[in-house]
């Protein structure tokens, strides 16, 4: 089957006072074309850098130390400012989770989305015509005279649609969403986790949909990327992951009730323990230090990325390694 974006071995650095921390390490993942990946975990875990990244966004202090994100036949991490601008908004796009990042406040709505087909070769009315048809698409209602609307005339929820459409506007092949819901109420939650899986059926990209709700990833996703501590330690399809969870960190975030799962606001359930300090990780597995089933090997080894059960199911864990597995 066909990748759309493959990212492999991604670490990122941050340098912040002077320390070093490892954001993101010997990250792995795939998205084929016209799928919804989510991707998991407490905040702090590298989601959202992981993100960033796909879109050329890191922050000035973040550096690429190793890796790839092969997409469309560019690798992404080695793209320069100027060309990553000519990916973004066209092939990749993003949605961040709060609709005025990405909205300028003093410029008209309509205005807005004709600029955004700036490249192309239409008519300034073609444009105009094209704008109100994809408002109408997200769910404005009398989506030709909201052109001339400001960004603080409508309500968050219609401003994260409207962003939503302004993102879809150039039929991107990858529509990036970081937490695009945290700051609705649970109602409009529902209701724009429901529009963004209308959209991908109408226009056939691939989501990247970045949460920290395990109800809105099984109700929205395809598959599940699992983050701790700038690490992917359990990924594949949702099904999989959320009936047969191999990594024990998984294991621990779905411990909880099942049916409170399935709410799409349920937050990650906290979990015992801290995260550990990205400038000096532990020896071994990166999640040692919370897990109740670690053994003398997780001290000194890092656990390499295991076949679980289940079709491209992977998990970090020395529990998964066929050879020793009955000798822990
Ligand atoms: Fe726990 Fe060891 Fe598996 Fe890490 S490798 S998750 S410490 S059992
Ligand atoms: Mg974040």
């Amino acid at each position: 089957e066909t990748t759309l974006l493959s990212v492999h071995d991604l670490s990122i650095d941050f340098f912040r006072s002077g320390a070093k921390l490892h954001a993101l390490r010997h990250v792995d993942l795939e998205v084929r074309p016209g799928r919804i990946v989510g991707i998991v975990g407490e905040s702090g875990c590298g989601k959202s850098t992981l993100a960033s990244s796909l879109i050329g966004l890191l922050a000035g202090n973040a550096e690429i130390v190793s890796g790839s994100i092969e997409f469309e036949g560019q690798d992404l991490a080695r793209l320069s400012t100027r060309q990553m601008r000519a990916v973004r908004g066209r092939r990749i796009s993003m949605v961040f989770q709060d609709p005025m990042t990405a909205l300028n406040p003093v410029v008209t709505i309509g205005r807005q989305m004709i600029d955004i087909q700036y490249r192309e070769k239409r008519s300034s009315a073609e444009k105009r015509r094209i704008a109100a048809e994809m408002l109408r698409t997200v769910g404005i209602p009398d989506a030709e005279s909201r052109l001339s609307a400001y960004p603080h005339q409508f309500s968050g929820g219609m401003r994260q649609r409207i962003c939503i459409g302004m993102a879809l506007l150039m039929e991107p092949a990858l529509l990036i969403a970081d937490e695009p819901t945290t700051a609705l109420d649970a109602t409009l939650e529902v209701q724009v986790i429901k529009l963004l899986k209308e959209l991908q059926q109408q226009f056939g990209c691939a989501i990247v949909f970045v949460s920290h709700h395990l109800g809105t990833v099984a109700e929205l996703c395809d598959e599940v990327v699992v983050m701790y501590a700038g690490e992917v330690v359990e990924r594949g399809a949702v099904r999989d992951i959320f009936r047969k969870p191999s990594h024990p960190y998984t294991q621990a975030l779905l411990e909880c009730d099942p049916a409170r799962i399935k709410t799409p606001t349920r937050e990650l359930p906290t979990i015992p323990g801290t995260l550990p300090d990205l400038a000096h990780p532990p020896k071994g597995c990166i999640f040692r230090e919370r897990c109740p089933k670690a053994f003398a090997r997780c001290e000194v080894e890092a656990p390499a990325d295991y076949a679980a059960e289940g079709a491209e199911h992977r998990a970090r864990c020395h529990l998964l390694d066929g050879k020793a597995r009955g000798t822990a």
